[in-house]
């Protein structure tokens, strides 16, 4: 079962690099100016090389995937846009209890949480739906209802384009973080292939998530069958329009817009005071002290419910106040006034500041 269109049906064929007049059929926000070229690998040895062709001529490059994470400005991109095309899944390592798998980078990232469901390996079906490349789940630790990759990446074989070095790195290379990581916001390394270290089990691994828990009828804590763990996440992903789908407008977009903003303890004590009697956020306080808060809330209660700015161009999703939707006919610099206008609203209000999630490729906020 793969409920992401694959992107790669517009991509060209691997060859020669093409210069198309924009970039927006490669982007989920359908967004983005002209590349200057742009050129599909199909494995690991074509996105090298290509990189190496583009060094050896001084052009910039970008790589993309399933365009999914990222807003490019209206004047595009000045180089070359590679479009990381690479397939392949297999077992590299195994034991009584694990299974590792090899995932090349081009390979779409649904298509391997539904196999690994299938295959009764345990440990990224609260996964399920985000779309993208499973290559690009390692820049910003991708997570969703509990779980993240940093969990179960074994390692991550990368090109340093600056040592022109294949490397591979451990999870410590990778520095794991909430929605970041080593290869976020520098183009250094790119990524050929992930290691997944995944449990033999029939069941998912214990349910964290409460609104999760709560779809399934379950405690939080509790394992319930992988199918049916997967099943709830795209149900659940489905209502907030988080899983790619055409004929839904508010599916348009990157995801979660901003990161939930993660506080020290004076300024989350700041937020309560001046939230007063709006309430207080949802929060997820850390053990080392500092507490991550809802952006979605922050947003809804600063005035931007959902639907705001619809008769535009660019709206927030109907079914969630943390995605920014393209409704059609819109530019980025359309896109990136309302994301302003959110921040500087949310600020003026709350005193937080929110920041991106996705990459901002030649624009900024
Ligand atoms: C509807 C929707 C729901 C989403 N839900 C979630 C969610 O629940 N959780 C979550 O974490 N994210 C979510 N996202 C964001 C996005 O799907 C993920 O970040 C995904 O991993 C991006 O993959 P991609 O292949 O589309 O990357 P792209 O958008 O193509 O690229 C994103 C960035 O990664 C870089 N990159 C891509 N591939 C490589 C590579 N092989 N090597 C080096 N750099 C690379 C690009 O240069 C760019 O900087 C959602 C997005 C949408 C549209």
């Amino acid at each position: 079962m793969n409920s992401v269109p694959d992107v790669s049906a517009q991509a060209p064929t691997t060859g020669e690099p093409t210069s198309p007049r924009s970039l927006a059929a490669y982007t989920t926000l359908r967004l983005g100016g002209p590349p200057r070229r742009l050129l599909t690998a199909g494995d690991a040895a074509e996105t090298v090389q290509s990189i190496r062709e583009a060094a050896f001529d001084d052009q910039p490059v970008l790589i993309l995937a399933g365009g999914s994470n990222v807003v490019v400005g209206d004047a595009g991109f000045p180089g070359l846009v590679v479009l990381v095309r690479s397939r392949g899944v297999r077992t590299v390592a195994e034991d009584a209890e694990t299974v590792t798998v090899r995932v090349a980078a081009g390979e779409p990232w649904d298509d391997f949480v539904a196999y690994t469901v299938d295959a009764g390996l345990s440990g990224v079906e609260c996964l399920s739906g985000i779309p993208g490349s499973a290559g690009a789940t390692p820049i910003q630790n991708v997570g969703a209802y509990g779980q993240e990759v940093a969990e179960t990446i074994s390692a991550v074989e990368a090109y340093d384009r600056v040592t022109d070095e294949t490397l591979r790195l451990t999870p410590a290379d990778c520095g794991f973080a909430y929605r970041g990581s080593v290869f976020k916001h520098s183009d250094r390394r790119v990524v050929l292939s992930v290691d997944f270290r995944l449990v033999r089990s029939p069941l998912s691994s214990p349910v964290r998530y409460a609104e999760l828990a709560r779809a399934l009828g379950v405690a939080t804590g509790d394992r319930v069958p992988l199918a049916q763990a997967r099943t709830a996440v795209l149900a659940l992903r489905a209502g907030k329009g988080m899983v790619l789908d055409p004929a839904d407008p508010d599916t348009r977009s990157v995801g979660s817009f901003f990161t939930n903003p993660v506080l020290d303890a004076a300024a989350y004590e700041a937020l309560l005071a001046r939230a007063g009697a709006v309430g207080e956020p949802p929060a997820w306080p850390d053990p080392s002290g500092v507490v991550k808060v809802s952006a979605a809330w922050l947003i809804d209660r600063a005035g931007f419910t959902k639907g705001y700015g619809d008769r535009g161009p660019v709206a927030i999703s109907s079914k969630h106040t943390l995605a920014l939707t393209h409704r059609g006919g819109g530019t980025t610099a359309d896109l990136l006034a309302l994301a302003r206008e959110i921040r500087d609203g949310v600020h003026a209000r709350f005193g937080v500041t929110l920041h991106p999630e996705p990459v901002l490729v030649n624009c900024e906020l």
